[in-house]
């Protein structure tokens, strides 16, 4: 199968499903947010910039698009017909950059807590999930 887009407007589309990735950070906003945690947003100071920072726990939460962070899901195993090469060679570049982002985080005494696009789905889910990995962090 050939892809019906050329290479310009694969680009294009990839930018506009990146720039959809917000609404699954707007989700976990609201979700934390209906737990009653307390949060930052733009921390820009902090290594890789975090969607969320949770300042009384020091944990720096990301929200992961399941297609540019390579995950292990349906959603981040659809790759584009075309320019293969070049989607993966990006894809390994940002793995590769989370990786460097998490041992900074570490050791700046900062827990990294990354939820996946996917996992943002179900509201009841992200609530719990939430939960177990920022929530119940009461190590300050
Ligand atoms: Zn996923």
């Amino acid at each position: 199968m050939t892809d019906v887009f050329d290479t310009e407007k694969r680009s294009a589309v990839m930018r506009a499903v990146k720039s959809r990735d917000t609404a699954p950070e707007l989700k976990v906003r609201r979700a934390a947010h209906a737990l009653g945690l307390r949060f930052r947003l733009g921390r820009t100071d902090l290594p890789g910039k975090p969607d969320l920072v949770f300042p009384s726990r020091r944990v720096a939460l990301f929200v992961h698009g399941c297609f540019w962070h390579g995950h292990d899901c349906p959603r981040g195993a659809r790759m584009p017909e075309t320019n293969r090469a070049y989607w993966q060679a990006k894809i390994t570049r940002n793995k590769a950059r989370d990786l460097v982002v998490r041992a900074s985080l570490r050791r700046l005494g900062w827990t990294h807590v990354g939820i996946w696009e996917c996992q943002t789905r179900n509201a009841a889910a992200l609530a719990q999930l939430i939960t177990r990995r920022v929530g119940n962090r009461r190590k300050a």
